[in-house]
C-alpha cells in the first residue's frame, strides 16, 4: 500500500493543537483509505506544553511520529526536519493552527494521483491583518518575481503536498537560508493550485510578528546573520529618503510656488543635498554587499540545518 506523511511544524501551539489534530486532522484522516498515513509532528522549541501534547499523541498511535527539535529553529527548518524524516509516497505540510483546512487533504491527493507532483495550496485573498502586512506580502511577491523567481504564485502558501521525487530532490538541498514555498518553485516538477480561504486561527497567537515576518523576506533574499550590517542598510536607506523628500522640498517650494519661503537655493545646498544623496546609496550598497558576504560565510560554515533531540523524539527509526 502507498504510504502518505502529513507534516506538521508546531510552535508554542497548547493552546489549540490537541483539538487541531482530534477534531479537524484525525476525521479527516480516517477517511483516507487507499493509503498508510503518517503524522511527523515537529516540535519546533515551544516552551509551553506543546511537546507534551505531541508525545501523548505518538504514545497513544504509532501512526504519529514527533520530531523534537532542540530549540527553536524556525518554521522553515522544521518543515525540512520532518521531509527528512517522511517515508511517504508523498508529503502534505500543513500548519497547526487550523489556518489551512484539512478537509481539503482529499483534493490535494486527488490531483496528485491525476498526475501533480507538486499542489499547492493558495490563499483566495490576502487575508493578512494590517495594511502594513498586505503591502508587505505585495511587496515581497513582488520582489520575489524581480529576483528571479518567476514560478511563485502571489499567495501561495506551506499547504501543500510534494511527490517522492520532489521530496528527494528537496532533501539533497544543502543550503541554510531557505524558504521551502520559494526552493520547491525552483525545483520545478508538475505543479498544480488549489484555491482556499485562510481560515482564522483556532487557539493561541501567531509566532510570526510583522517583524518576524520582515525577516522571513529578507533572508529569501540575502542571508542576514549580522545585525550592524543590516543597520547600515538601513541608515543608508533613511539617508536616501531624507534627502529626497528634503530634495524634493525645495525644488517645489523654488520652482513651483515660486519660494514662498524664501529659502537659500544655490549651489552649495543643491550639491550638499545630492552629495547625502549619494553617502545613503552608498552605505546601501556597502550594507548588501556586506550581506551577501556573510551568506556566503554561513554557508562554508556547513552546520546542520537543524539538530534533532533522539530522547525527546518518538516512533523513529
Ligand atoms: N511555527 C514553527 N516555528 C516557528 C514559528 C511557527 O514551527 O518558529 C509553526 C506554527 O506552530 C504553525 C506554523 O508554523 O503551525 C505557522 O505559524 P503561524 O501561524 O505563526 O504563522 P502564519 O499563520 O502567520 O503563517
Ligand atoms: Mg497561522
Amino acid at each position: 500500500m502507498k504510504k502518505l506523511s502529513i507534516i506538521i511544524p508546531v510552535h508554542n501551539e497548547s493552546e489549540g493543537i490537541k483539538d487541531f489534530l482530534d477534531k479537524k486532522l484525525l476525521p479527516v484522516v480516517s477517511d483516507i483509505k487507499d493509503y498508510k498515513t503518517e503524522i511527523i509532528l515537529v516540535d519546533d522549541g515551544s516552551t509551553d506544553d506543546s511537546l507534551k501534547i505531541l508525545q501523548s499523541f505518538a504514545e497513544k498511535d504509532p501512526m504519529f511520529k514527533v520530531v523534537a527539535l532542540s530549540r527553536n529553529f524556525g518554521k522553515e527548518p522544521a518543515l525540512s526536519a520532518g521531509l527528512k524524516i517522511a517515508e511517504g509516497d508523498a508529503a502534505i505540510t500543513i500548519d497547526a493552527d487550523g489556518q489551512q483546512p484539512p478537509e481539503l487533504i482529499p483534493k490535494f491527493i486527488k490531483k496528485w494521483e491525476d498526475g501533480a507532483e507538486i499542489v499547492t495550496g493558495v490563499r483566495d485573498h490576502y487575508t493578512k491583518h494590517g495594511f502594513i502586512q498586505k503591502l508587505g506580502s505585495k511587496l515581497f511577491y513582488f520582489l520575489l518575481r524581480k529576483m528571479g523567481n518567476k514560478h511563485t504564485v502571489p499567495g501561495s502558501t506551506d499547504f501543500r503536498l510534494i511527490d517522492r521525487v520532489v521530496i528527494d530532490e528537496f532533501n539533497n538541498l544543502s543550503e541554510h537560508n531557505r524558504i521551502t514555498r520559494g526552493l520547491i518553485d525552483w525545483l520545478g516538477f508538475n505543479q498544480q493550485y488549489i484555491e482556499y480561504t485562510y481560515g482564522v486561527r483556532m487557539a493561541g497567537k501567531p509566532s510570526y510578528s510583522l517583524k518576524k515576518l520582515f525577516r522571513l523576506a529578507m533572508d529569501s533574499f540575502i542571508s542576514m546573520s549580522t545585525t550592524p550590517l543590516v543597520i547600515l542598510g538601513y541608515l543608508g536607506g533613511i539617508i536616501t529618503f531624507l534627502s529626497v523628500c528634503l530634495g524634493l522640498f525645495c525644488i517645489i517650494n523654488q520652482y513651483i510656488l515660486g519660494d514662498p519661503l524664501h529659502l537659500y537655493w544655490n549651489g552649495a545646498v543643491q550639491m550638499s543635498i545630492f552629495i547625502t544623496f549619494l553617502v545613503g546609496i552608498v552605505l546601501i550598497s556597502q550594507a548588501t554587499i556586506a550581506l551577501y558576504i556573510s551568506h556566503i560565510h554561513a554557508e562554508t560554515q556547513g552546520r546542520p540545518l537543524y539538530i534533532i533531540d533522539r530522547k525527546k523524539s518518538k516512533n523513529l527509526k
